[in-house]
């Protein structure tokens, strides 16, 4: 971007015309609406003040440090994460590669010799060491795992006993449970259709009926609820769908409900996205939300639909930056859900993931970015299906699809006329969102 910054969308003033109108109807909701908009009100008041020329900044250096030290040191407050170490390492390693930011070669190695020791003996991976396997772990573990790419990372999955686990955790309609004994939403289909498609363990036998299974949950807003009858939600929406373009049949959604839904989603007034309607804005949706929007253009474009664009996502690319810049960073590093809220891992991660699909239209033949501010503020691109950098997910396919696919699906009735099946995003489909 060249010459003068490009005016900030906050400081027009048909900005102050989208404050949300109660109609002289106050709820409990309604008045929180309004208090969040109030703080964002100031918090870009306060920014006019001292910038005469908006050139909004991500803090690198300060969100840096935060994630360099949280990987080797975490405060008190995580104590309630135990259970979810390996999301912490994804969560980080991901954050740091959407920075730009090498891992030293040590931290790595600590880091695949931590993830070893939570792999359970019967597969699959657990929240911490001496826990029971669980596919968000799991999930978390093989990214990260995926992101260090090593021949240590890689050899750290036991496939086979992987893919026992995820027959563990399979249900007779097609979906699947969080865990041995544990309860069944759409984020179980999605965190095993990705660690089996980036493993090289997936086969149709594994994922039957998970298809049909996942489609009832999409309901009359046009999102996804948890299971079916569930109010539509962003985080189940996004698992939901990438599980879909994962095994292929992501044109059997109702498509054009689905984008109405997720567009409707992005606040008129705050920029970021909100999880669910008459819910709250959240820098965490950034990523759950906005990262929809890659998975339907490559949908739409797999339709023949012919007035896609070439340059631009189907949401408003700048506001999201700006809700991300001007409202989600804390000074000292990290980012957060909104103003007055404190800092986290899971935020960080997935407000840069959500500015990185903001600042990065297309795929590898056609790109086409839209950096707002200076552009020192340039992420990498990140894979809206795995939400790892994509040369992560090509490397990781590459190595994996040297390996045979485990036998275990014949110990679980599947005929071998089955055989080996190249996943959908193997194929190159996921690289190949436009
Ligand atoms: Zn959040």
């Amino acid at each position: 971007m060249d010459g003068a910054p490009a005016p900030l969308r906050c400081f027009s003033e048909r900005h102050a015309a989208e404050v949300f109108a109660d109609d002289g109807v106050e709820t409990v909701t309604s008045a929180e609406q309004k208090k969040v908009e109030h703080n964002i009100e100031e918090v870009i008041s306060v920014y006019k003040q001292i910038h005469s020329l908006p050139q909004p900044t991500l803090l690198r250096e300060q969100h840096y440090q935060y994630l360099k030290k949280g990987l080797r040191h975490l405060s008190d407050s995580y104590e309630c994460l135990d259970a979810s170490r390996p999301w912490l390492c994804y969560w980080i390693l991901h954050s740091l590669e959407l920075l730009e930011e090498p891992i030293p070669a040590a931290v790595a190695s600590d880091v695949c010799q931590f993830l070893a020791r939570c792999q359970s003996p019967t597969g699959g991976f657990a929240g911490g060491p001496g826990q029971h396997a669980h596919l968000a772990p799991t999930y978390a573990a093989v990214n990260a795992l995926c992101i260090i790419g090593t021949e240590e990372a890689y050899n750290v999955i036991d496939r086979e006993k992987l893919l026992d686990f995820l027959w563990s955790v399979k249900q007779p309609d097609g979906s699947f449970v969080m865990h041995v004994g544990g309860e069944v939403d759409v984020r179980s289909a999605y965190c095993a259709a990705s660690v089996a498609s980036l493993t090289n363990i997936l086969t149709p036998k594994l994922f039957e009926d998970t298809p049909s299974w996942i489609l009832r949950c999409q309901n009359w807003e046009g999102g996804l609820g948890g299971v079916p009858g569930l109010e539509a939600h962003g985080g189940y929406t996004f698992c939901g769908t990438a599980a879909l373009v994962i095994l292929g049949k992501e044109h059997m959604l109702d498509l054009k409900a689905l984008l109405r839904w997720v567009v409707s989603r992005q606040m008129r007034f705050e920029g970021g996205f909100q999880g669910r309607c008459n819910k709250l804005v959240d820098g965490c949706y950034s990523f759950w939300q906005a990262g929809l929007l890659p998975l339907l253009h490559r949908a739409f474009f797999k339709e023949g639909e012919s007035q896609l664009s070439r340059q631009r996502w189907m949401f408003e690319q700048q506001a999201l930056q700006e809700y991300i810049l001007l409202c989600c960073q804390n000074p000292a590093g990290g980012l957060l859900d909104k103003p007055g809220k404190s800092r986290d891992f899971y935020h960080t991660c997935y407000c840069l993931s959500g500015l990185s699909i903001a600042q990065h239209f297309g795929n590898v033949d056609l790109h086409h970015e839209l950096i707002l501010g200076k552009e020192e503020n340039r992420l990498a691109p990140t894979h809206p299906v795995y939400n790892i950098c994509p040369e992560k997910v090509a490397q990781a396919l590459q190595h994996f699809h040297q390996l045979p696919v485990p036998e275990a699906d014949q110990r679980h009735g599947a005929s071998s006329a089955d055989g080996p099946s190249a996943p959908a995003a193997s194929s190159g489909s996921a690289e190949h969102q436009s």
